[in-house]
């Protein structure tokens, strides 16, 4: 399958591109998109890149109604030489077909997920920004698209990936965030979809994050969906704390993503001889390391930011401070350390870079 051709039709009418400097995340759409279709008996067929445009559905499209939906997210950094390098495209591409076989999907030929970043990164190259700190965000999407009203697998599906030039996350410096622990609301539980990236996910944490923001706060700290007490994940990131001279991560076991900046960040460390743990964690024993002075950092990873350091963590009542509020020096060498590979700055060890 991975031999496929991938057709190419350029757009003729190419939209005028954004500045640089103006962008934020998301609301820009680059000129094509990569499309491909699942039919049962076909397999995966017709990889093409064409002109980004809207699809039509029928209503009665699976999809909208049961939410037979994976996708992922990565990015392709402009070098300092002008050319386009994609982070870690093989693990988005694995991770995909991770959540693919979770919601009943047909898998896709590993090597063409990433060719299909390679095609549409190449087809809309001019749209990779230059300034510091901006990149070109890619969103790999599967969605069921048999037109039938029945509960069960679809027999048909539309793989797509589209591009969104994207800005800096920080653009005054790395910048700490202050969470709160929620034990009214649950993302996911054993046996769940949690370790998928799946629409139902996101829909699932929209009133716990409506509600944080309306207190004040910046994302949600999201707790184990049975005893209330373990943590799992922060928003849309995975969470890392550094308690006395331990580093410790939530395990895989199940309820969270597979993070890839996760995984990054956690193999840099090892290189650097760090004492890491990937272990349970509970609120309690968070918030006493913040009472008695031992929580020195806590952080999420993520695509979006890299990093992003808690500042404050509010929990039952009770709000402890991290690091002073301040970003700390292990979240900040964490964050130099992967952009530095991101943008071809650093060598690149572990060929993350392709
Ligand atoms: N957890 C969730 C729920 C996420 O949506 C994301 C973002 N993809 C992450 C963790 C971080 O994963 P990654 O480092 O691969 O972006």
């Amino acid at each position: 399958m991975s031999s496929m051709d991938i057709l190419f039709t350029r757009t003729r009418a190419p939209l005028p591109r954004p500045d640089d400097t103006s962008l934020s995340f998301g609301k820009v759409l680059t000129d094509h998109m990569f499309v491909m279709e699942y039919d049962e008996g076909q397999g995966w067929h017709d990889p093409r890149v064409v002109p980004y445009a809207p699809m039509q559905m029928d209503p009665a499209t699976s999809v909208l109604h049961y939410g037979q939906a994976v996708f992922d997210g990565l990015k392709a950094f402009r070098q300092a030489d002008g050319s386009i390098k994609i982070f870690r495209a093989g693990r988005h591409a694995a991770r995909l077909n991770k959540s693919c076989r979770a919601l009943c999907i047909p898998e896709m030929d590993e090597d063409l997920i990433r060719r299909s970043f390679e095609a549409i990164v190449a087809a809309d190259h001019e749209w990779v920004p230059h300034a510091p700190g901006t990149s070109l965000y890619i969103r790999p999407t599967v969605v069921a698209t048999e037109v039938m009203l029945g509960v069960h697998p679809a027999r048909r599906y539309t793989y797509f990936v589209i591009c969104s030039p994207v800005g800096s996350y920080y653009k005054e410096g790395v910048k700490p965030v202050r969470i709160l622990a929620t034990d009214t609301h649950v993302r996911a539980v054993q046996g769940g979809l949690g370790e998928a990236k799946t629409a139902a996910n996101y829909a699932a944490s929209l009133s716990a994050q409506q509600e944080a923001e309306r207190l004040g706060y910046t994302q949600v700290l999201w707790l184990d969906g049975v005893e209330r007490k373990w943590i799992d994940e922060v928003g849309t990131m995975n969470i890392m704390m550094k308690i006395g001279d331990e580093v410790i991560t939530p395990p895989l076991a199940g309820t969270i993503l597979d993070g890839v900046t996760r995984n990054s960040t956690l193999q840099l460390m090892r290189d650097w001889g760090l004492n890491v743990s990937e272990r349970k964690v509970s609120i309690d024993e968070v918030m006493a390391a913040g009472r008695d002075g031992t929580l020195q950092e806590m952080w999420g990873t993520g695509t979006a930011a890299v990093v992003s350091p808690v500042g404050e963590l509010a929990y039952k009542g009770e709000t402890i401070t991290i690091g002073g509020g301040k970003t700390g020096p292990l979240t900040q060498k964490l964050y130099d350390a992967i952009v530095a590979i991101q943008y071809g700055k650093s060598n690149d060890p572990h060929g993350w870079t392709t």
